[in-house]
């Protein structure tokens, strides 16, 4: 925050207010809480108070993954995901002073850096807290030609790893649908396969309906600019229906800008209702139980 700013500016960063409580309580699906500011402490208790009462805190890279872990043994409310994101497994091949992990350059480790990594991610995998495998994918939109080799191995290695320790698969597509589908359905997709922040059509949404792949909306289902995200959960079978933050990313409206968190998933359960034309207890009741089941918790 510049030290100049006036308090239109401070608004605009602040955390939106506590939206009302649900009736009903539901799971975030896919949050960073490692991302977010305050404790733990203070974002679970926050989140509960309006009946978000339980988290899948998502790990990005080996650091974040084992530390989703601890957190998810730490706390019954929170489950963990572990992966190496798909816009980090090439940096771990190639090196990139960029890194998503923060921490800072890298030196370049080749296919043995990620083979290493992915062991490590395969331990973690097998911990009884750790619900899910992911989040991985593919990513077009921040990894370019160059990283889409170690990408898709990436992602594969994670396919395999979910289906061996039964964890749900948490998939993380950007601009690469039709590829995502390619690789699930030539390694065979887990049981239990989600994909985070969907942002595919309503075309897609019924490939995934056949499948049986589980669809998590965020908050970036309100924006204005995103009718195929309305179109597709308007068509989504209710049972394969999530809700999830991302945050610190994707604030749902009108919040947009300011900082995400647990707490403002009735924000975005709301206005899925809307969209589905549904009241948001009968909506919350099939999301927590989709949530539960998707991740067998
Ligand atoms: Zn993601
Ligand atoms: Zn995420």
């Amino acid at each position: 925050m510049p030290s100049n700013a006036g308090p239109a500016q401070d608004d605009k960063h602040a955390a939106p207010p506590l939206p009302a409580p649900l009736a009903v309580p539901v799971a975030d699906s896919h949050t960073h809480l490692d991302m977010q500011s305050g404790t733990v402490e203070e974002g679970l208790a926050k989140a509960a108070s309006v009946g978000v009462t339980t988290v899948v805190q998502v790990g990005c890279d080996l650091a974040g993954s084992r530390w989703a872990a601890e957190t998810a043994a730490a706390y019954d409310s929170v489950h963990a995901a572990v992966a190496l994101h798909p816009n980090e497994a090439p940096r771990i091949v190639h090196g990139d002073p960029d890194g998503w992990s923060r921490q800072g350059a890298r030196t370049p480790g080749g296919d043995a850096a990620l083979d290493d990594a992915l062991a490590e991610i395969d331990r973690l995998a097998a911990l009884p807290q750790v619900k899910g495998v992911g989040e991985t994918g593919l990513d077009y939109f921040r990894t370019g030609p160059e990283g889409k080799e170690a990408q898709e191995r990436s992602f594969r290695a994670h396919i395999e790893i979910a289906k061996r320790h039964g964890k749900a698969l948490v998939i993380h597509d950007r601009d690469a649908h039709a590829d995502v589908l390619r690789v699930l359905k030539e390694e065979g997709a887990p049981e239990r396969t989600v994909f985070h922040c969907y942002s595919g059509d309503a075309d897609m949404a019924g490939i995934c309906a056949r499948e049986g792949y589980y669809l998590s909306f965020a908050g970036n289902v309100t924006f204005k600019n995103a009718q195929n995200l309305r179109d597709a959960l308007a068509v989504a079978p209710p049972e394969l229906v999530l809700v999830e933050t991302d945050a610190p990313f994707l604030t749902p409206a009108p919040y947009r800008g300011r900082p995400n968190a647990p707490y403002l998933i009735p924000v975005t359960v709301r206005a899925m209702a809307a969209v589905r034309g549904t009241d948001e207890d009968t909506l919350a009741t099939a999301l927590a139980a989709n949530t539960a089941r998707a991740f067998g918790y």
